[in-house]
């Protein structure tokens, strides 16, 4: 079957975002006519959290339906609405690996460390979120997040006057751990417009349409805006945040933050 005439694969994070094993059924094997050849695994429902929103993919591997074969995925993507699993198929003796036929019911296995640090990073973007309101800096509209761990950050719309800027760091890591230390458990639900809209304050991002049902997270009482992504069960597992630098150009205000081992 081509690509383009498959069903949207059915994101199993969307309703349970700490499921890290799962099962789903072969629809697609595509090879990429690229110098690597890389495989890409489409399926009907998947665990994996393709890179998005800020969040990296998750890695990982799938399996079954009886032993002989294990597919390594490396990276995940979503295009058009289908998740590629990209990756290579891992056989002892690999002239005569056992694949999948289509069809075939199989196993998904998320890496659970690399999705509980990726978790705990997009988690502490919303937290920051939350306290930029909570400091008065709400007028400051986020809007680009990087979750990754190398450098993550999130970027807003508006400025921090620069004599504010060395104050406003502290006082966003002093809330930023006090509401850790709180803890509070986080969810995330679809909502209508108007719904999510009343969940956030009356207001939402102007990139949300109108006519859409965004979904929305929420860590303990505190609105954590729409998201796409992942998060950790509770405020408590970020364990703790350091906000690293806060820089102020073109009208925008980017702060980088950490988060504890
Ligand atoms: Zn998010």
């Amino acid at each position: 079957m081509a690509a383009e005439a498959l069903p949207a694969t059915k994101l199993a994070y969307f309703d349970d975002m700490w499921a890290v094993e799962g099962t789903a059924v072969l629809l697609a094997q595509i090879q990429e006519k690229t110098d690597d050849g890389r495989i890409a695994l489409i399926l009907d429902s998947t665990v994996f959290y393709p890179q998005g929103g800020g969040q990296p993919a998750d890695t990982g591997f799938i399996s079954g339906p009886a032993s002989g074969f294990k597919f390594v995925v490396e990276d995940v993507r979503l295009k058009d609405g289908l998740v590629c699993h990209y990756g290579f198929f891992e056989s002892p003796h690999s002239d005569c690996a056992v694949i999948p036929k289509l069809g075939d019911e199989l196993n998904l296995h998320v890496d659970p460390q690399r999705r509980d640090l990726n978790s705990r990073l997009h988690s502490a973007g919303h937290l920051l979120d939350i306290c930029m309101h909570k400091l008065g800096l709400s007028h400051l509209e986020p809007g680009k997040g990087y979750h990754f761990p190398d450098s993550p950050f999130v970027e807003y719309k508006g400025l921090i006057p620069q004599d504010l800027v060395q104050v406003k760091q502290k006082e966003l890591e002093k809330e930023a751990n006090a509401l850790i230390l709180n803890g509070g458990k986080i969810s995330a639900s679809i909502l209508s417009y108007d719904e999510a809209s009343r969940w956030c304050g009356g207001v939402l991002p102007s990139y949300i349409a109108k006519d859409s049902s965004p979904r929305i997270v929420k860590l303990g009482d505190h609105p954590g805006g729409p998201c796409g992504g992942t998060h950790v069960k509770d405020i408590a597992n970020i364990r703790s945040m350091k906000i690293t630098q806060i820089r102020t150009k073109k009208g925008c205000t980017k702060v980088s933050y950490t988060i504890g081992a």
